[in-house]
C-alpha cells in the first residue's frame, strides 16, 4: 500500500486523510501537538464543509444567516436571509469527529534536516509527505497578525459581523459562540495598532481571554503547491481570513489528484477556488502597493449591493460580479 504522511492535523491535514480513507493508499498524520484545535481560530464556517466531513449535529454552534458589514464601527448592511450561510463549529470538536477516523499520531513533530523529514529523531517512512502545517510555514511576509478576544458578549447566534476601517487593511469580526462572543482584528498592522483599533467593540464586553496568531493574506503560492496543502500553501481568502473551507477544499482536490496521479498544482490552478483565492490576494495586494486605494476598497465594500458583497466575502463570484464590485480598481 503506497504510504501518505501527513504533516499537521488542522482542518487540510484531517480532510486529506479522510478523503483517502478506504482507497489504496495508507494515510497517517502526524500532530506536533497533543491534540487538535487548538489553533486561535474564530469557528466561522461557510455552508458545505458538513457535506464533505463527518461533522456531528454536536459540534455544530449554531447556523449563520446573516450578515452585518460596518464600516469605521457604523452599520452599512444588515443581510438577513432565511437560508444556512455558514455555521459557527467547535472547532476542535469537529476536528475531534474527523481525526478519531483517520489515523492520526499525536506529539509528533515533524522537522526537516537537510532533505529528509524526521519524526522523533527518525525519518519518516512514506512514499509521499505533504505538508499541511498551516501558517507556521509560511514566512512572515505572507502573513498579517489576527488577535481574538474571547468574550462574555451576548450575540446573536445567527448572525456575524464583519468591521472594515478606511484606516485599516484588513478586518475585525464578532462571532457568536456557546458562551459568548469572539471578538478579533487581522490586519496589516502592528498588533498594538490592532488591539487599539478594536478596543470600542470589546470595551464592556468582559474579555475572558486574548489569543493570536498569524494568517496568510498572500493568496495560493504556486511553488508551495508541490509539497503542501492548506493555509500552508495560502488557501485563506486574504479580504475575510476565512481560510477553514478553503483548506479543506484544497485537501479535496489533493486527494483527487492524488487518486487519479493528475498534477496537483495544474489541478489547483484550473479549480474556481484557485481564481477566487488569488482575487481576494490581488486586492490586498494592489491596495499593499499603493496601485489602489484602501478608500475604494471599503467604499465598494460598503456601498455596493449587499448580496453582491457577500458573495464576493464568500468566494462564490464570477468575472461580471467583481466588475459591478470593483469597477476601475481592478482593470
Ligand atoms: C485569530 C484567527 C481567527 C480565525 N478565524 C477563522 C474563522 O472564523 N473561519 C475560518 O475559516 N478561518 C479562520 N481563521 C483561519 C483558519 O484558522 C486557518 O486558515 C485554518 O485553520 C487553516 O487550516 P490548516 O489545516 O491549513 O492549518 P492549521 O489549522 O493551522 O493546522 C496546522 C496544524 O499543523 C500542526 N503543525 C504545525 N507544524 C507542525 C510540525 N512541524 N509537525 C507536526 N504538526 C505541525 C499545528 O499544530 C496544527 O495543528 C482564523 C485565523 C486566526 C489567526
Amino acid at each position: 500500500m503506497p504510504r501518505v504522511a501527513i504533516v499537521g492535523a488542522g482542518p487540510a491535514g484531517l480532510a486529506l486523510a479522510w478523503f483517502l480513507k478506504g482507497t489504496k493508499y495508507d494515510a497517517t498524520v502526524y500532530e506536533a501537538l497533543d491534540q487538535v484545535g487548538k489553533k486561535p481560530c474564530a469557528w466561522g464556517v461557510m455552508e458545505g464543509v458538513e457535506k464533505m466531513l463527518p461533522v456531528s449535529r454536536a459540534s455544530l454552534i449554531s447556523e449563520i444567516r446573516g450578515f452585518r458589514i460596518f464600516l469605521d464601527n457604523k452599520l452599512v448592511h444588515d443581510i438577513r436571509t432565511n437560508r444556512t450561510l455558514g455555521y459557527i463549529v467547535d472547532k476542535p470538536a469537529m476536528l475531534y469527529d474527523v481525526a478519531q477516523r483517520v489515523d492520526v499520531k499525536f506529539s509528533s513533530k515533524v522537522v526537516r534536516k537537510e532533505s529528509k523529514y524526521l519524526v522523533d529523531e527518525k525519518p519518516l517512512e512514506a512514499d509521499e509527505v505533504v505538508i499541511a502545517s498551516g501558517h507556521y510555514s509560511l514566512s512572515k511576509d505572507d502573513t498579517i497578525p489576527a488577535i481574538q478576544y474571547l468574550t462574555d458578549a451576548k450575540a446573536d447566534q445567527e448572525t456575524v459581523d464583519f468591521y472594515f476601517y478606511s484606516g485599516l487593511l484588513g478586518y475585525a469580526w464578532v462571532f457568536p459562540d456557546r458562551e459568548g462572543a469572539k471578538i478579533g482584528i487581522g490586519g496589516y498592522d502592528s498588533v498594538d495598532s490592532l488591539k487599539k483599533r478594536l478596543s470600542p467593540l470589546v470595551e464592556g464586553k468582559k474579555p475572558r481571554l486574548l489569543q493570536g496568531a498569524r494568517v496568510s493574506d498572500s493568496g495560493v503560492i504556486t511553488e508551495k503547491l508541490a509539497t503542501s496543502i492548506g493555509e500552508a500553501a495560502g488557501f485563506v481568502y486574504a479580504m475575510t481570513g476565512e481560510g477553514i473551507r478553503p483548506s479543506i477544499l484544497s485537501a479535496k482536490i489533493k486527494a483527487d489528484s492524488i487518486l487519479s496521479g493528475k498534477d496537483f498544482t495544474t489541478e489547483v490552478k484550473k479549480s474556481k477556488l484557485y481564481w477566487t483565492l488569488q482575487v481576494h490576494a490581488e486586492i490586498v495586494k494592489r491596495v499593499k502597493s499603493g496601485d489602489a486605494k484602501l478608500s475604494g476598497l471599503s467604499k465598494a465594500l460598503t456601498r455596493s449591493d449587499p448580496e453582491l458583497v457577500l458573495r464576493v466575502a464568500l468566494g462564490d463570484f464570477g468575472k461580471i460580479d467583481l466588475l459591478r464590485l470593483f469597477g476601475r480598481m481592478i482593470l
